[in-house]
């Protein structure tokens, strides 16, 4: 068995990332999802440890200083961040890991473990990101209100995009998924992925 890999999935609110990353995971067993430390508040349905681990500021602040982990980020007044120890374990287990994250994560992330792939989810067009922003708000005039401020965050989200090692349309969840498997499954072939077996090539 080869070495797992780190994927980073990023792109901005509204685009499906979310439900491509479930759909990713629920057809392939060898792929799990890291979940992230917040301070912010649990919204409704959320259970803690499922989402996210929430835990106040200063039991953040107190993590970053222990090195807890690989990279954290202030996102709308409150923190978040991605736990170490389970993501580096699961990829010694030949495990994959997806750590759905924003762009300003991604790219400490990046730097810190030059091997995490990077794929960037985006819209089909920005009109279309703007419809289902606005259809997810129906009828809520405070989210509706928010709804420009997600689209201006999606302009800055947009500059990291030559960063990244992959971009992966959301025309259709299915497709997209396909399209984020198939860049799993390709990562998984390198040769760098496959020490062990190469080790073993070798004993010829
Ligand atoms: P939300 O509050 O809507 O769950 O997430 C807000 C943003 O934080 C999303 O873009 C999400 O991808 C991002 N995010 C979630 N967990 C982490 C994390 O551990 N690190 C970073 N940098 N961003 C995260």
């Amino acid at each position: 068995m080869g070495k797992g890999s780190i994927f980073i999935v990023s792109g901005p609110s509204g685009v499906g990332k979310g439900t491509v990353v479930k759909k990713a995971i629920e057809r392939c067993d060898n792929v799990f999802l890291s979940v992230s430390c917040t301070t912010r508040a649990p919204r409704e349905g959320e259970i803690d440890g499922v989402q996210y681990y929430f835990i106040s500021k200063e039991e953040f602040e107190g993590r970053i200083k222990n090195n807890y982990f690989i990279e954290y980020e202030r996102y709308v007044d409150n923190y978040y961040g991605t736990p170490a120890l389970p993501v580096l374990k699961a990829i010694e287990e030949g495990k994959n890991v997806i750590l759905e994250i924003e762009v300003g994560g991604a790219r400490q992330a990046k730097k810190r473990y030059e091997d995490a792939v990077l794929v960037f989810v985006a819209p089909p067009s920005n009109e279309e990101l703007k419809r289902r922003l606005l259809k997810r708000d129906e009828g809520n005039e405070v989210a509706l209100a928010a709804v420009d401020k997600r689209i201006e965050r999606a302009k800055e989200e947009y500059n990291f995009i030559e960063g990244y090692d992959y971009i992966i349309i959301n025309d259709d969840v299915d497709l997209c998924t396909d399209r984020l498997l198939s860049i799993i499954k390709a990562e998984n072939l390198r040769v760098r992925s496959n020490k062990k077996l190469i080790e073993k090539l070798h004993e010829l």
